[in-house]
């Protein structure tokens, strides 16, 4: 789309400033990326407010600052890393089918090309694992020199007798792994999905469920902090200027909601992580077809805490892991109860 097709509404509104903004700054003609902007100005407003008014009421904070300055300097360093955090956050990739796929067909093409001007199989760097398969059948094949479709490679990941065309994206036109779902805000197909985060203006999934994580951890300890500081100040000068006390309650009070929302979603994502699931799987358990009866207390990607969490931290946002449906045994041998030499020997781990 020409920019000036895009400024057309704009010209008919005799607002040429506005075109000529979107002339000079082309992704802000797009209404969700104006909006996802905007809200990312507030947030870092937000955080501004409540650090400024803090040293600007403050004086003893200020005369503490110069007396131990590594006390604050710690605390702007995490505010500074947060808000670091909060745009890498959201402009990484939570990894797309697409890329995946191309990833997956770009490599034959690579092996195709090696196998035709050399007898050689496909080196180790054309070979290596760009995208990982759970289960050690399909990473044999994939990582040696049989080369393999998208569409072989998905269908693999099902269990026998399903057809294709029933993960097939109907906006993407693109066989969706297990775990895979479109985002209708990023229109795109998104590897183990976790939910579209408005904040972040951006979608979390398989590639930045982990900075996802370590951003709500930083703001947590970020909400902590400042609330250390505003409660020390009531505390020292809640009997002088009035006015100064008000405006430090009525911060201190929205910090404590954000800080319950905060640890809420913080706890809740830490056992997404240690149970391997994510929140839209959680939450649309029963209208998963692949997810529809399991059993509730059946964690059917799991594969023990410590490996779940390994996986979680270890993860590299340039591999794709694709991850297959549990066979019928496997969800058998997950729903059976704990006996005391399953908690001995844990089980659970
Ligand atoms: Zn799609
Ligand atoms: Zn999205």
């Amino acid at each position: 789309m020409r920019i000036a097709d895009i400024c057309h509404p704009f010209r008919a509104a005799r607002n040429p400033a506005m075109c000529r903004c979107f002339e000079m700054f082309p992704c802000l003609a797009d209404p969700a990326r104006r909006s996802s902007l905007c809200l990312k100005l507030a947030l870092v407003a937000i955080h501004l407010i409540y650090v400024g008014i803090l040293f600007l009421f403050d004086g003893d904070l200020v005369e503490n600052t110069k007396k131990e300055p590594w006390y604050t300097a710690i605390y702007l360093l995490l505010f500074v890393v947060t808000l670091i955090q909060y745009f890498v956050t959201s402009i990484s990739s939570p990894g797309y089918v697409l890329d995946a796929m191309r990833t997956v067909n770009e490599k034959n093409v690579i092996y195709r090309k090696t196998s035709t001007t050399s007898n050689q199989p496909a080196s180790s760097k054309n070979g290596s694992l760009i995208v990982t398969v759970d289960g050690s059948p399909m990473v044999r094949k994939f990582s040696g020199s049989d080369s393999i479709s998208w569409s072989k490679l998905v269908l693999d990941l099902y269990s026998p007798g399903t057809a294709i065309r029933n993960w097939t994206c109907p906006y993407c036109n693109v066989e969706q792994p297990p775990r895979a779902k479109h985002c209708h805000d990023c229109d795109k197909c998104v590897l183990q999905f976790d939910h579209h985060c408005v904040w972040l203006g951006n979608c979390i999934g398989q590639n930045n469920h982990c900075r996802f994580w370590w951003y709500l951890c930083e703001e947590t300890a970020l909400c902590v902090w400042t609330g250390i500081f505003y409660i020390s100040y009531l505390k020292a000068h809640i009997a002088r200027l009035w006015w100064k006390a008000a405006i430090i309650i009525l911060l201190l009070v929205t910090l404590s909601i954000s800080l319950i929302f905060l640890l809420l979603l913080l706890l809740f994502h830490s056992y997404l992580i240690l149970t391997n699931q994510t929140t839209y799987e959680l939450v649309r358990r029963r209208r998963i077809p692949y997810l529809r009866g399991i059993p509730e207390r059946v964690y059917p990607f799991s594969k023990g805490v410590c490996r779940n969490l390994f996986n979680f931290c270890c993860a590299r946002s340039s591999i794709y892991s694709l991850e297959p449906l549990p066979t019928r045994q496997e969800i058998e041998e997950k729903s059976r109860p704990f006996t005391c030499l399953d908690v001995i020997t844990c089980r659970c781990c």
